[in-house]
């Protein structure tokens, strides 16, 4: 059976077209501020209670609405800013529809308080239905206009049943006013919770557009801004804005779009500029973008329903295809001076940059007897958020806790190096060793290193620090007068003809350059467990750590040929087990052919036994009766003579003469 047709009720029409235009609060009070720039305010404040659904309202130091026009301000299609078909073309406002506050005033209780430059006094009205209630009351007030919007939806069930959650409501809020902020610098504009003294968004009328995105969305993303800008008169069409350069990037996409002031979307555009970035971020991370842009009015349909935020325009793919080649040409030039944050995942390390800062900082405590403190600024010479490879390399432990084997090196690896005689330890006095390194300090260089001839020219001006200070420190670190008691080997000067030709095959094989290069690069970060990056002047060189460190230890090796220090190990070593380690590791050779493994092993510990006097006499590798290796290597071959950099990193940092590099192991 058909069913009848009849007219719907006037005010149903109107709820039902209400409720298109305005779908949520944050619809309500972007069309609300919309109006106040319309009315050339220079402050807007929004004040809402309950996610906007109890209240919204929006107060502006703009033009007034007259009282003459008050009793029907909110009918629909009374608006001042439009009259005839044509100003469509050339409209400046948002507004011209006249459609927003009678929306609102179908789907809510909506209080006008209003007062023009020329008016005596305020005047207040509330509306419903489109309709005022009652004639305009004066009342005090500023100059300006505040529009209070009262139980959004209480006269739709649905909806606001829809909208339950007020603080998703207030996000949205905040998102709204946020952008115009943004958008509209030169303008204040304030949002908060009714009752709450601080603001949430809070911009001021004398700050630049770069200043209100610190300000809503913080500095990691500000200081990243790229500005850009271009425009095309074929294409009748130009942009400005700001993006973030290659070194920001966050999950989610965070894109402002204005096009003729007005907030939009296209969904078109953030996929051209996506496109782009992907070259230049993480993969799934995405920049934050703010861009403007102005199309001639007659390209873009301006007749846009207020919801209706997805926008098209003429031309669309050509200027998308110009917006995409601005962005990139920026992306290229800002990548010459492109910032690394980097984060270790190496054990021990597991702490962000800054903090492997500190804890270098931290840890040159324990040398703290031999040089000043080392603040983080001065680690690095060029930029304090620069990290340097020792701050991976090194174990990132509480000085104090570190047991007599670490206590040991310490010594050793002491700015003292080898020159330190024998008779330290003797030494009882923990303030004699003090005074003993000071004065070693003062000299310079290790005795052993002078004759080296490894030296890079560089010294460090001698210091001399306030001795109650380093007594203080010292005899709170007991490990101190253990590590005293600790061997101190006087650096050997060995002249066997096989380790001076393997020195001398080294040196001739250095590599000027690739010496310039690890001496100079910056660290940038690891790409795997094999590579890693760094950046000489203005390339990005992939380094082969593994082959690197080969170089490095071999190079250690035969420079440092007798003149190991001593690791001490906690638990003895056992050999044969260490021998099965090794037997069990593929790079090991071992086959079928070569007999049992266990045999092997039996072999090897037998072999070292009787090698135990020249292990621990070249190499430092002791070995008790039990063929217990007791002791491995350490070495404390030619300290660096840059003493930040060592008593930042702890330790000494080892110069590398073939290499060439500085302080990046230790
Ligand atoms: P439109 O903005 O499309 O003209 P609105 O329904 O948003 O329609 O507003 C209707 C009219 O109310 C506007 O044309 C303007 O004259 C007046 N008005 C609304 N808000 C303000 C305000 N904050 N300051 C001054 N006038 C306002
Ligand atoms: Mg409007």
């Amino acid at each position: 059976m058909a069913g009848v047709i009849r007219r719907l009720d006037e005010a149903v029409v109107n709820r039902i077209a209400a409720g298109e235009v305005i779908q949520r609060p944050a619809n309500a009070i972007k069309e609300m501020i919309e109006n106040c720039l319309d009315a050339k305010a220079t402050s807007v404040q929004v004040v809402v209670k309950e996610g906007g659904l109890k209240l919204i309202q929006v107060q502006d130091n703009g033009c007034g609405i007259r009282k003459e026009d008050l009793d029907i301000v909110c009918e629909r299609f009374t608006t001042s800013k439009l009259q005839k078909f044509e100003d469509l073309a050339s409209i400046s406002t948002y507004g011209f529809r006249g459609e927003a506050l009678a929306s609102i005033s179908h789907v809510a209780h909506v209080t006008v308080t209003t007062k023009t430059a020329d008016a005596k006094c305020a005047y207040r009205a509330t509306y419903s239905d489109g309709k005022i209630k009652a004639p305009p009351k004066p009342c005090a007030g500023n100059q300006g206009t505040q529009i209070t919007v009262e139980d959004l939806f209480y006269n739709v069930n649905t909806r606001r049943k829809a909208l339950k959650n007020p603080n998703e409501e207030y996000a949205k809020i905040l998102e709204v006013v946020s952008r115009y902020a943004i958008h509209n610098s030169g303008i204040s504009f304030s949002v908060k919770k009714q009752g709450d003294t601080v603001s949430d968004v809070r911009t001021l009328s004398n700050a630049s557009a770069v200043d209100n995105i610190r300000s809503i969305f913080g500095n990691a993303v500000s200081r990243e801004l790229i500005e850009v800008g271009c425009e095309d008169t074929n294409l009748a069409f130009k942009m400005k804005g700001y993006i973030t350069n290659a070194n920001y990037s966050v999950k989610k996409c965070v894109f402002l779009l204005f096009i003729n002031h007005r907030l939009v979307e296209s969904a078109a555009l953030r996929k051209a500029i996506e496109t782009v970035y992907a070259a230049y971020l993480p993969k799934s991370t995405h920049p934050f973008l703010y861009l403007s842009l102005e199309i001639a009015p007659q390209n873009v349909d301006v007749n846009v329903h207020p919801t209706k935020h997805e926008v098209h325009f003429l031309h669309e793919d050509s200027i998308l295809e110009r917006v995409q080649q601005h962005v990139e040409s920026k992306l290229l030039g800002s990548n010459s001076s492109r910032m690394y944050f980097t984060q270790t995942l190496l054990p021990g390390a597991d702490c962000s940059s800054s903090e492997v800062a500190k804890s270098a900082a931290n840890s040159s405590a324990v040398t703290k007897g031999t040089s000043d403190k080392v603040y983080a600024h001065q680690m690095v010479r060029t930029d304090s958020r620069e990290q340097k490879l020792d701050a991976f390399l090194q174990p990132v432990n509480n000085p104090l806790s570190t047991g007599p084997a670490e206590a040991t090196t310490e010594v050793n690896a002491g700015p003292l190096g080898g020159a330190a005689g024998p008779q330290d330890a003797e030494m009882e006095d923990v303030s004699d060793l003090v005074e003993t390194a000071d004065v070693q300090q003062d000299t310079g260089m290790p005795a052993g290193l002078r004759e080296s001839g490894h030296l890079s020219p560089e010294t460090a001006p001698p210091r001399k620090r306030p001795r109650e200070d380093t007594d203080v420190e010292m005899e709170k670190d007991d490990t101190r007068k253990n590590m005293t008691a600790a061997c101190t080997p006087r650096r050997r000067i060995i002249n066997l003809t096989s380790v001076l030709t393997l020195q001398e095959e080294i040196s001739n094989q250095a590599h000027a350059n690739l010496q310039e290069m690890l001496h100079d690069h910056s660290f940038v970060g690891c790409v795997s467990p094999q590579w890693a990056l760094a950046q000489y002047q203005t390339k990005l060189y992939l380094l082969n750590t593994t082959k690197l460190s080969q170089e490095l230890f071999y190079q250690i090796l035969i420079y440092d040929f007798a003149n190991f220090g001593v690791l001490r190990l906690s638990e003895p070593a056992p050999l044969y087990e260490l021998s099965m380690l090794a037997l069990e590791d593929p790079v090991s050779g071992w086959t079928e052919e070569d007999g049992p493994k266990e045999g092997l092993a039996e072999y090897i510990v037998e072999f070292l036994k009787k090698k135990t006097e020249m292990l621990k006499d070249y190499f430092s590798l002791e070995i008790d009766e039990q063929q217990h290796c007791l002791a491995g290597r350490k070495s404390d071959w030619v300290t660096t003579s840059d003493r930040q950099l060592r008593s930042a990193a702890g330790r000494p940092a080892y110069v590398c003469p073939s290499l060439g590099h500085r302080g990046i192991f230790s």
